[in-house]
């Protein structure tokens, strides 16, 4: 593993337009289950079920009462880990421009990155099914699941559920800066969720060097990246942060 650290670093400090895409994973050090995976989401019961659009359309209260309420008690409580903050200082040192993340935990921004693209969402916000306005999650009163508007329709996350496309303003703005990357970091991503997993795809024909940080190998190993650092994101981050300090001192 150590060789790769030091190939990172170095592909790293060479490099003048960085992009990270982000999944779960990534928070996972940070107390939020990943949808797969160990302790996984799938493992407790079946997510296409619950986080499908015509569930929610469906059955509002259930989607609410499985998934929603015990998301917004583990997202409050979530704080950055090593993981997010080594983005930052990626940031900070002048590589990392853009994170595109798949998560709607928000901890890219409290971590610091300012250029962060929400692909799926944010759980910060809620939206009326009826009249769409949006409300901070934190100000909706939650006595009554599911949590209603002022007009009386009834609120959701202002999250892609499956079933549900892509906001185009971040498609088109995440296959701009995959395209434009010189290095794409792919973070705790099972690579699986479509059109999110294109993205390195897009980085690697575009002429970037894709660099997978993951405990396990994806789809996108020995296919599209070019090599995967296996391990945790926070202790991972820590160790190529610092053999880049030694590269560029
Ligand atoms: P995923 O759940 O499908 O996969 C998680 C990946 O992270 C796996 O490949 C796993 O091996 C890896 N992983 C686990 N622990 C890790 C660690 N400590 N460091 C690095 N990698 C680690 O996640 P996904 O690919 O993001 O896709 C699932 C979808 O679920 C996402 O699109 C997202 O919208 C949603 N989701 C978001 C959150 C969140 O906001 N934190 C949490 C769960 C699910
Ligand atoms: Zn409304």
């Amino acid at each position: 593993m150590h060789h790769l650290l030091k190939r990172a670093a170095a592909d790293l400090a060479a490099a003048q337009n960085v992009v990270a895409l982000t999944g779960a994973g990534i928070s996972t050090e940070s107390g939020i289950p990943p949808f797969r995976g160990k302790g996984g989401l799938w493992e407790r019961f079946d997510l296409m079920e619950i986080a499908h659009i015509d569930v929610l359309r469906g059955d509002p209260a259930k989607v609410w009462r499985i998934l929603v309420k015990e998301m917004k008690e583990i997202v409050d409580q979530a704080r950055p880990n090593d993981g997010h903050k080594g983005l930052v200082k990626l940031e900070e040192l002048g590589l990392l421009k853009t994170v595109i993340t798949q998560n709607v935990d928000g901890l890219h921004q409290m971590a610091g990155n300012t250029d962060v693209i929400e692909f799926h969402g944010t759980f910060a916000w809620q939206r009326c099914m009826d009249c769409h306005q949006r409300v901070e999650t934190h100000k909706v009163d939650m006595t009554e699941i599911p949590p209603r508007c002022e007009c009386k329709g009834i609120l959701r996350p202002d999250v892609v559920f499956f079933g549900e496309l892509i906001p185009p303003h971040h498609l088109w703005r995440s296959r701009q800066v995959a395209a434009d990357c010189d290095v794409m970091l792919v973070v705790g991503t099972s690579a699986i969720v479509q059109p999110a997993a294109l993205m390195p795809v897009i980085a690697k024909n575009s002429g970037a060097k894709v660099i997978e940080i993951n405990p396990e190998s994806t789809p996108l190993t020995h296919q599209i990246s070019d090599y995967l650092i296996l391990g945790r994101a926070g202790e991972v981050m820590n160790r190529i942060l610092a053999e880049l300090e030694q590269v560029i001192r």
